[in-house]
């Protein structure tokens, strides 16, 4: 097995290839009974997965043109190892539960994989939806003894009649196959690591979702993810800023490092649900994505949905080096600058203030940089419904670097609050700019982790 970068990726395949095999040393082997992703926590026992059901069932799936857009799951073999499609049916079939599961409990919203079935079986049972699901294929032109390539699997599905526009194939190969997505006549995810992290970084791959970055770097990814290391990482775009964001379907992301252009959501994907708010899931935002990204506006303009009060101005940032992507203004990979000034402790806050419940904790995130040096600290408001400040809720003061951090505040909403504010604020005497980028408001409320927030990433 070879784990394979998808061709489709242009920008920084030789870094994203070192990370990624980095990433799986364990995996280098033919592996049908994979091992599932633990972080940021462990996924249910199998029998706690929810059932994801069928969405669309059909007499002949491969005619599915005037059907709702799906995926179809198959279980590929060859004559190498033979049809044990009675042994594992039931197994895939959990993993795409499971997949089902991830998409679902990465984000405080609700939304789910659309599946395509097969008529003739009993779904109130499970091995009954297993068969439903799960359509075995014999792949006439895999290689015995070596490597079978996404190339061939995706032209022996597609001459064996099972090209259709409505579907993207989620292939589980019982042979040496490849961890990949390709789209030729037939789009295919395949792996031959059977977990479903797996099989859900090579699906959402299909969406033309790259390797997950840190936007203001080029070539520098993020390291907790499962668009970079799903052996590990089961969660979706934490931050809300990568390449999925459910809460805000009209905002689109750069997918991958500058100067890649790609920009999309895959809260849109036709092969998932709509997403609708609200349950509990792993990560949520209480920011928009204005508030996050500060991509609507013009460089050397005033960001919109942020205040400045005290020393200093803010603008969008200007046109600027590579190290800083977030400071290019040609491909809307924007930012925002502080200019520090000496007389006075200076504030940059976003304007609205979110609702928030008293006693229960947040945490605000934000990246910062500075080309020079300086110390800031981040900062929660609370007030009241009449619009009373009550108190504030500081980090310790931090020192800037020149590299891209994330700092994070955490604190409980104190009794009587029903709104919180969101500020950066440098003590006066300093005179120097710094950068800020990524914001982000979590409800710690997921039950799973320490402090029922997402962790840094
Ligand atoms: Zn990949």
């Amino acid at each position: 097995m070879s784990l394979q970068i998808r061709r489709l990726v242009a920008g920084a395949v030789a870094t994203a290839m070192a990370v990624v095999l980095a990433a799986s040393p364990a995996h280098a082997v033919f592996n049908p009974i994979g091992t599932e992703a633990q972080a940021p926590y462990a996924q249910p026992v199998d029998a706690d997965v929810p059932k994801r059901g069928c969405t669309t069932t059909l007499s002949d799936p491969k005619n599915a043109s005037s059907s709702t857009p799906a995926i179809q799951v198959i279980y590929a073999w060859h004559d190498g190892n033979g049809n044990n499609y009675s042994t594992y049916v039931n197994q895939i079939a959990k993993m795409v539960d499971r997949m089902d599961w991830i998409l679902d409990e990465s984000t405080n919203y609700d939304q789910h994989i659309k599946t395509s079935c097969r008529t003739g079986y009993d779904t109130s049972t499970y091995s009954g939806y297993a068969q439903a699901l799960v359509i075995p294929v014999k792949i006439p032109n895999g290689v015995i003894g070596g490597e079978t390539s996404p190339y061939i699997v995706a032209d022996d599905l597609a001459a064996a009649g099972w090209g259709n526009a409505n579907r993207k194939y989620v292939v589980f190969e019982d042979f040496d196959g490849t961890a990949t997505a390709h789209c030729g006549t037939v789009c295919v995810a395949t792996t031959d690591d059977w977990d479903a992290a797996t099989m859900m970084h090579e699906l959402i791959h299909l969406y033309d979702v790259d390797h997950a970055k840190v936007s203001e770097v080029p070539n520098s990814f993020s390291l907790n993810d499962i668009m970079i290391s799903q052996y590990n990482d089961w969660q979706l775009d934490q931050e809300f800023n990568t390449y999925y964001d459910p809460s805000e379907t009209t905002a689109s992301f750069y997918t991958s490092a500058y100067p890649d252009t790609r920009y999309l959501n895959l809260a849109n994907y036709s092969m998932f649900t709509t997403p609708t708010c609200c349950d509990v899931g792993y990560s949520n935002d209480l920011l928009t994505a204005q508030e996050r990204t500060i991509e609507a506006n013009t460089p050397y303009s005033t960001p919109t949905a942020f205040s400045v009060s005290g020393g200093g101005w803010m603008q969008v940032t200007p046109p600027g080096p590579d190290s800083n992507t977030s400071a290019r203004y040609y491909d809307g990979r924007r930012s925002l600058t502080m200019n520090v000034q000496a007389y006075a402790d200076g504030f940059v806050s976003v304007t609205r203030k979110p609702a928030v419940t008293a006693g229960q904790r947040y945490k605000f995130f934000a990246r910062l940089t500075t080309g020079t040096s300086g110390n800031v600290k981040l900062r929660m408001s609370w007030y009241n419904s009449s619009n009373t400040l009550l108190s504030n809720s500081d980090s310790s003061l931090i020192a800037l670097t020149t590299g891209w951090q994330e700092y994070n505040v955490s604190a409980l909403a104190p009794t009587g609050a029903t709104s919180v504010q969101l500020s950066v604020v440098s003590p006066s005497g300093q005179t120097f700019a710094y950068i800020l980028d990524s914001l982000q408001l979590n409800q710690c409320n997921n039950g799973k982790t320490t402090d029922g927030c997402r962790l840094n990433g």
